[in-house]
């Protein structure tokens, strides 16, 4: 991992770090007098039998563990306040980071494990710089801090029972490999798990009513049983790891003692010395063991802090120019001047040349898959063109500041978009300053809402649910409609804004976006001609091309795709009226409705013309 970008995680901390290493110093080292209070006891106190001295070490031994004590206090504070200072700094970076990526990136990036692996990646980190500061450095010290002690008490018994640190050395970096790959594959498999299970439950309306709700258990348990292989092979590579480090222990500890013993016999060694020993050597145990777990914390932290890193060196496709220009106001004139563009290498819009007055409506009409909607990413700006010029307000589009420029510009999709929280909040969202209670209503109202929310307890502070699940479909587009109108912005884009909706709802929705629509340029997609046949210029694509331009009455008058659409979709609408006048009087074999005819294959030529 690039140990450069984790220095600067760390970097702007590392006075508060040397502090807090200073602080476990001191710790560390006045926890290890208390083997030597035992020796002086032992050797002095009991064998010259001199009671008096007890007292002065009882005051000794509380002074100095008082003194720890402020010091365990401080250090501990120090240590966690840096580490999650640090992982405040990685979440905001992460999420503001996130926000500048590009579409293309999340249609490359499944969400679902992307959630995962953040959420996964900063806990791993946050474990590994929480524990790893702490245990990582309170434990080398006692080794080293206990280590000397024996050497300076005897050297020859310490040599023999300190054969034990290599043993377990070895022990450790045996293991450490097998038990991270093992980690990093059960985490691959964990966030593939998650991605599946977000993908089920979004799509849980799909699943329901194609009735495969055992077949997304049955890909769900196949894929977690190798999950759960794996993290019990991991665990048990841990069991026995710790099982071998036990013995290890238990075989240095016995030759400790009899060596002990023996040189005690043979006045080589004090008791009080013997005592003293091995309840150091007892006291080595228990950092070995915790800088094993730290292994593993540190393994998996250091994956995730260099998954982290490589997702904030992702660099944002749609990148600002060196000296953008800051738009304060917009008229929201857009001209597209021979432009070319495609989505991973297939050619979408094609020598593509439009001129969008200001204030002018204009729609975008054509098959699915024409590239209506990649129009609107254009003017948006979620992507870059391969090849022309978008000009806005005659500047190009790729020298404005993308934030100022996006302030300038709405969006009403075919399916509104809104947040937990309530319905005010929602209408808030887009709004470019602080909103008063008065403009969130007046908004509601021109987007045709008044009335419905009149009818809610909680009026505007009605709570909506996830992505408004309270909602119907048409009051939601209405909030989204609400949302525009606060915003107030100079380019309009309408997304099939009225397609999903039954036809009372429409009228509603078209009246309050009539009012949205008032002094905007406005960009209108739409399938139903009959809700943009009062556009200024009514542009037919077809294959990402431009193959018609005018108004409706002119276009209706061509030979030419729109007046083929147009004269099937009104076939389709009366017919289907009909039908439902039928359907009142004769009840039985009720015949199938065709398809409302939204695509121009398969249509008749026009006889108009
Ligand atoms: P329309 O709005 O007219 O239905 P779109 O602009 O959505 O058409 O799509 C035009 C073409 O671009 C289609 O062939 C579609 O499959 C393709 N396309 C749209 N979005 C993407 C994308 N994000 N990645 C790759 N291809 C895309």
């Amino acid at each position: 991992m690039d140990k450069l970008k984790f220095w600067q995680l760390i970097k702007p901390f590392r006075y508060l770090i040397i502090g807090a290493i200073l602080s476990l110093v001191i710790f560390t080292n006045l926890g290890l007098v208390m083997p030597l209070m035992l020796k002086v006891i032992i050797d002095r106190v009991l064998v010259n039998n001199q009671l008096n001295f007890v007292f002065i070490i009882l005051v000794t031994i509380l002074l100095i563990y008082t003194i720890r004590e402020i010091f365990f206090y401080v250090s501990r504070y120090m240590i966690f306040y840096i580490s999650q200072r640090i992982l405040f700094n990685v979440r905001t970076k992460l999420f503001r980071h996130l926000q500048n990526l590009s579409l293309q990136f999340y249609e490359e990036y499944r969400t679902g494990k992307l959630i995962s692996n953040i959420i996964t990646d900063v806990a791993a980190l946050q474990q590994m710089v929480s524990a790893s500061m702490v245990n990582l450095a309170v434990n080398l010290l006692m080794i080293v801090f206990i280590v000397g002690v024996l050497f300076v008490m005897n050297p020859i018994l310490a040599l023999i029972s300190l054969v034990l640190i290599p043993l377990q050395l070895a022990n450790f970096m045996y293991f450490r490999t097998k038990i991270k790959r093992g980690w990093m594959d059960l985490r691959e498999k964990m966030s593939e798990i998650s991605a599946n299970l977000a993908e089920t439950l979004n799509g849980v309306r799909v699943v329901k009513s194609f009735a495969k709700e055992r077949t997304e258990t049955r890909n769900f348990v196949s894929n977690l049983r190798p999950a759960m292989d794996v993290s019990m092979d991991v665990n048990m590579k841990g069991v026995f790891q710790w099982m071998i480090c036990e013995a290890v222990n238990i075989i240095c500890l016995s030759a400790t003692i009899g060596l002990g013993s023996y040189m005690v016999l043979k006045n080589k060694m004090t008791i009080g010395s013997f005592v003293a020993f091995y309840t150091y050597l007892g006291m080595l145990i228990n950092p070995i063991v915790q800088l094993s777990n730290l292994i593993t914390i540190i393994s998996q932290g250091m994956g995730s802090a260099s998954r982290i890193i490589k997702l904030l060196d992702t660099i944002p496709d749609i990148r600002e120019c060196e000296n953008p220009i800051k738009l304060k106001t917009l008229k929201g004139n857009i001209k597209f001047k021979n432009v070319n563009f495609g989505y991973s290498g297939k050619t979408v819009v094609k020598d593509f040349t439009l001129d969008i007055k200001t204030g002018k409506k204009v729609a975008l009409v054509g098959p699915s898959g024409s590239g209506k909607s990649t129009i609107a990413n254009l003017i948006l700006r979620f992507y870059d063109i391969k090849s022309g010029k978008i000009l806005v307000d005659n500047h190009d589009l790729r020298q404005l500041g993308i934030e100022s420029y996006r302030n300038h510009v709405g969006i009403v999709l075919q399916e509104a978009f809104l947040f937990s929280g309530t319905i005010a909040e929602n209408i808030s969202y887009g709004a470019k300053r602080e909103v008063t209670r008065e403009e969130i209503e007046q908004a509601g109202h021109k987007a045709n809402l008044h009335e419905f929310i009149g009818n809610l307890e909680n009026g505007y502070d009605t709570e909506i649910g996830e992505n408004g699940t309270s909602l119907s479909g048409g009051q939601k587009q209405r909030v989204a409609i609400a949302r525009a109108i606060l915003r107030d912005p100079k380019i309009l884009i309408l997304d099939e804004a009225t397609s999903a909706l039954d036809t009372i709802s429409e009228f509603l929705v078209q009246e309050a976006l009539d009012n949205l629509m008032k002094d905007r340029t406005t960009i209108i997609i739409a399938h139903r001609l009959s809700t943009i046949k009062n556009a200024d210029m009514i542009v037919v694509m077809e294959a990402g091309e431009i193959k018609q331009t005018g108004s409706h009455d002119d276009l209706i008058k061509e030979d030419g795709i729109y007046c083929r659409m147009y004269q099937s979709q009104e076939k389709y609408h009366s017919e289907n009226i009909a039908e439902k006048d039928d359907e009142t009087a004769e009840e039985a074999d009720k015949p199938e409705l065709p398809a409302e005819p939204n695509d121009f294959d398969g249509i008749p030529d026009c006889p108009a013309a």
